[in-house]
């Protein structure tokens, strides 16, 4: 299959080629045709899979066609994601995608002054990037009117809904023309996603690529066990053992994420924190120094790494496991993306058994257990070991339905 047998048109498989994109990805290749021929879609896709392009691209080419250029002014496709990381990387997507496309677009997100944003808005915009909060602060502002859009986009609509966007996508809905076009992504489809999609979409087409209990095949999964206090030595260990020049950690929470970063720079090793609590300036320069290679490791909550989108990002550390196992997922699809190969390094305490147990359960029989080192500090839990001489064998694999 390739771009031209989706009917994408030279401009933007020029664009496409440059970003060195060969062929559709599967739920490109679902989609799209749909997409085109004007169909609802409601999409189940993690990301990793290439969503983004997946609307991004009809949506460009429906503008190039001028089937999204009403009579009147104003903007003609609104794109909602749950964070800024998210929306900042799709309107990246749409710059790359529509190079050769006479479009504008402009992303809205919190956490910075709204003057350079309400500028563009005031310049005028064709597709307009928005994360809920503060769309809803410039929509109140009387900066955005929503009465033109004709294309309609909920990107990563689980995660927004965690992250407790109901409300502001519900008055947000209200404001929208009902005849439009829609597109609905979500990682997960739990009873609320569901209700909400039907409310929202017009005969949908389901599109759905590997479930979310199915993380890339190309992830090398691998656990450690170790307790809390030895595990920054772990890391270190790890680090050296494996090579490792450039990985994103996650934490559980911010506090976590902000300590680690102290203690890896007392090891010398270069990291920088990405988490709520940070400025949106100093997420960006925490994000770029990532990308561009000055900073080694980018310690991550959850939240904030949503769409966190590196290039070749070859491994992942759970440094703390997440409590909800589907999270597990989310992480290590950051890494073996677009059909590169990738490694997932993760690090259990006892206090954390129960969440790999949930995990194990989810993904299978796939994660390798590692053998641990013994650390100086290692005041190691001494009433767990014969547990952990049972569980925790060198180099095999671990059963899910294993006792733990
Ligand atoms: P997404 O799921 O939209 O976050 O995309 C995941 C990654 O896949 C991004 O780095 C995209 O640039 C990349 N990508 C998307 N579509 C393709 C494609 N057709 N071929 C190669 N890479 C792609």
């Amino acid at each position: 299959m390739t771009f031209e047998n989706l009917n994408i048109i030279p401009p933007i498989r020029e664009a496409l080629s440059k970003q060195g994109y060969l062929n559709p990805t599967p739920i490109q290749e679902k989609a799209i045709p749909f997409i085109l021929e004007g169909k609802d879609v409601f999409g189940c896709a993690q990301t990793g899979t290439g969503k983004t392009a997946a609307f991004a691209l009809p949506i460009l080419q429906l503008f190039h066609a001028k089937q999204l250029k009403g009579k009147t002014p104003g903007i003609k496709a609104l794109i909602l994601a749950p964070t800024r990381e998210l929306a900042i990387q799709i309107g990246e997507s749409f710059t790359d995608y529509g190079a050769n496309i006479n479009v504008k677009h402009t992303v809205i997100f919190g956490g910075v002054s709204q003057g350079n944003q309400t500028r563009a808005l005031q310049q005028g915009v064709d597709i307009l990037i928005a994360t809920p909060g503060r769309l809803m602060d410039l929509m109140n502002q009387g900066f955005v009117k929503l009465h033109t859009i004709e294309f309609f986009v909920l990107d990563e609509v689980d995660r927004m809904l965690d992250m407790g966007f109901i409300r502001d996508i519900q008055k947000i809905i209200t404001k929208l023309p009902v005849k439009r076009q829609t597109v609905f992504f979500s990682a997960t489809v739990p009873p609320e996603i569901k209700k909400l999609a039907n409310g929202l979409l017009t005969n949908p087409v389901s599109v759905q690529v590997a479930s979310i209990s199915a993380p890339a095949e190309a992830v090398k999964q691998s656990m450690y066990f170790a307790e809390k206090q030895d595990k920054k030595d772990l890391l270190k260990f790890v680090l050296e053992k494996e090579n490792i020049n450039h990985a994103l950690v996650f934490m559980r929470t911010k506090h976590g994420a902000n300590k680690l970063v102290k203690d890896l720079v007392k090891f010398g090793i270069s990291a920088e924190a990405i988490h709520g609590n940070k400025s949106q300036s100093a997420r960006q320069k925490a994000l770029e120094g990532f990308k561009n290679r000055t900073i080694k490791l980018l310690i991550a909550t959850d939240i904030a790494s949503r769409g966190i989108d590196v290039d070749k990002l070859t491994h992942v550390i759970n440094y703390e496991l997440p409590e909800v196992a589907e999270t597990y997922i989310h992480r290590i699809g950051r890494t073996g993306r677009a059909g590169e190969g990738g490694a997932a390094i993760s690090f259990c305490s006892s206090e954390e058994k129960a969440y790999w147990k949930d995990i194990l359960k989810l993904v299978g029989n796939v994660v390798i257990v590692e053998d641990t080192p013994k650390f100086s500090n290692a005041r190691a839990a001494e009433h767990d070991e014969p547990e952990r001489k049972r569980n925790f064998s060198n180099n095999r694999r671990f059963s899910g339905k294993r006792k733990f």
